[in-house]
């Protein structure tokens, strides 16, 4: 025996379902762009973290390179008292200043080295100031990205929850629905995405705005029979 439909009874349920798809798909694209989100934001965090380890080793490299200038110039020194020391034990007047000559040479290179430790606390300075900036910053996004991840998480579980919802819904509008009218509007859903019922507005296909032949719009509203439109292959219906 075959099952009676009434068309209009089924457009009506399927103009429900049509509206729990709309939500649907908005839920799911925008939990769509929640992992891109999250990716962009460990992006921006590496790249923060990376800036503030280069600041940090330089800062380093520098404190090292002024800790060698600093033993250079305390060796040189130590070396000066040394001759200085020497200077006294030595008798014969050439060799006094031959030791005198070397003792003004190192002297020179230690006012040199004391120059570049000079410049390197300067250096260091500028290096902590600016390896301190980037730790900070770094920092700052870190709190940032992980109130903002918590809030996507927040927002992630409200989609979900809503999504299970439309599902629910849905499943009870479709499980009335004749099988082979809810197959119909699947496959029109799968091709077109969000709009496989149509209205119709005046004499126009409210999917495909193009104008449809008189008997379709009279069938349209007479709701006997499943109605498509000629042009986009859509389900219409209108208020007769
Ligand atoms: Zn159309």
């Amino acid at each position: 025996m075959k099952q009676t439909v009434n068309i209009k009874e089924e457009i009506k349920k399927l103009v429900e379902v049509q509206k729990l798809d709309a939500e649907k798909y908005d839920l799911q694209s925008m939990l769509e762009t929640f992992p891109e989100k999250i990716q962009e934001m460990d992006v921006l965090l590496e790249a923060k973290k990376n800036e503030a380890q280069n600041t940090g080793e330089e800062l380093k490299t520098l404190q090292v390179l002024k800790n060698e200038k600093e033993t250079e110039m305390q060796i040189k020194e130590e070396k000066i008292n040394k001759h200085k020391t020497d200077l006294y034990k030595i008798k014969n007047n050439k060799e006094y200043t031959a030791l005198e000559q070397e003792i003004k040479s190192i002297e020179a290179d230690v006012s040199i080295l004391e120059e570049e430790i000079i410049g390197y606390f300067d250096k260091i300075e500028e290096a902590r100031i600016l390896s301190e900036k980037n730790k900070t910053a770094f920092e700052m996004e870190g709190k940032k990205i992980e109130q903002k991840k918590t809030e996507i998480a927040a927002e992630e579980k409200e989609l979900t929850e809503k999504l299970i919802k439309i599902d629910n819904a849905r499943s009870s509008l479709t499980k009335d629905i004749a099988p082979r009218i809810l197959e119909v509007y699947e496959r029109i859903i799968k091709n077109k995405g969000r709009i496989a019922l149509a209205k119709v507005n005046g004499d126009f296909c409210g999917g495909c705005n193009m104008q449809l032949r008189p008997q379709i719009v009279n069938d349209a509203k007479l709701q006997k029979n499943i109605v498509s439109c000629e042009n986009c292959g859509r389900m219409i219906y209108a208020q007769s």
